[in-house]
């Protein structure tokens, strides 16, 4: 057996660790991914295979652990669940010796990963939405056809118009929403992979075809899912564009008290305002073109906006 003195002077100490933040999280994200489901299975949040990570554990095999650094190892298998006593001792049992197991001077002893890290981030501004989105448009050029299944399909809609696309070559393109919805899921696109951000499930993308469920693809104990955090970002998403699309309305309506005859060269060239004014692109267009074809009178056109409102 290895002095003490021998033993740790091989491991990580705490200065190293505070200085390699990008590193630190890199090897967390790597101990992650060795949580495979049929790995560690069926365990609960205080053991769970964030928890574990956080304090420097890797799933070796089925239900056992090890820490990175020191070596030491932690077996977890759990009573049934119906021997309540047992099963809540064993699960204190172990979540004592995410701690206690390790060696005396492992830095995992005294570190734990930042649960910020794990925590998903509100999207509270258009700025953020707007990154998401640009990050979403990168994606296009390399992929045929996007589609996205499950419950995104009804419960998540969001159309190209709702956004400010001006200065984007892919404003029609259908391919743009589903790659936003599900980068908007914490998916990043690497290449010829999609990775969760905060589970980081690996999944390879057909490029000709990609089906996908940005949803039920994550990792059951992925944060997304935990208490429906997906469905609180498609509400903060849904603000954000509701909010700023309210206040595009109600800046056209302050210019149409004031400048009534000046209203339809400005709603000609400025698209993108004109397509929150009204609920659909395409009716947007025939109402563009009528004005054109038959000298519709900017009244007119301004009784329809209303009505379409
Ligand atoms: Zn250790
Ligand atoms: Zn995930």
């Amino acid at each position: 057996m290895l002095k003490d003195s021998k033993f740790s002077s091989h491991l990580l100490h705490l200065s190293q660790l505070q200085i390699i933040n990008h590193k630190t999280l890199d090897e967390y994200r790597d101990r992650l991914k060795t949580y495979e489901d049929y790995l560690w299975f069926g365990k609960p949040d205080q053991i769970s295979a964030i928890e574990c990570s956080r304090r420097g554990w890797a799933c070796q095999s089925n239900d056992l652990i090890e820490c990175v650094n020191c070596h030491a190892q932690i077996f977890a298998q759990l009573p049934s669940v119906l021997k309540k006593e047992q099963y809540t001792e064993c699960i204190e049992n172990i979540c004592q010796s995410l701690v206690n197991s390790h060696h005396r001077y492992c830095v995992w002893k005294f570190m734990i990963i930042p649960e910020s890290i794990v925590q998903l981030t509100d999207i509270y501004s258009n700025e953020t939405v707007n990154r998401l989105l640009k990050e979403a448009e990168e994606f296009l050029s390399h992929i045929n056809q996007i589609d996205i299944v499950g419950q995104l399909q009804t419960i998540f809609q969001i159309e190209s118009t709702d956004f400010d696309l001006l200065s984007s070559s892919y404003l029609n393109d259908p391919r743009l929403i589903s790659a936003f919805k599900i980068r908007v899921f914490c998916w990043k696109f690497n290449n010829s992979l999609l990775i969760c951000d905060k589970c980081c499930r690996e999944i390879r993308i057909n490029m000709n075809h990609f089906v996908f469920d940005p949803i039920l693809s994550h990792r059951a104990w992925c944060p997304i899912l935990k208490n429906n955090q997906w469905k609180k970002r498609i509400e903060q998403i849904e603000n954000i564009l509701y909010k700023k699309s309210r206040n595009k309305i109600s800046e056209i309506k302050t210019n149409n008290d004031h400048t009534t005859e000046n209203i339809l060269p400005d709603i000609i060239s400025t698209q993108n305002l004109f397509h929150e004014l009204i609920s659909s692109k395409e009716y947007y267009r025939s109402c563009v073109q009528s004005t054109f074809d038959d000298n519709t009178s900017t009244s007119d056109m301004d009784r329809t906006n209303n009505e379409s409102i």
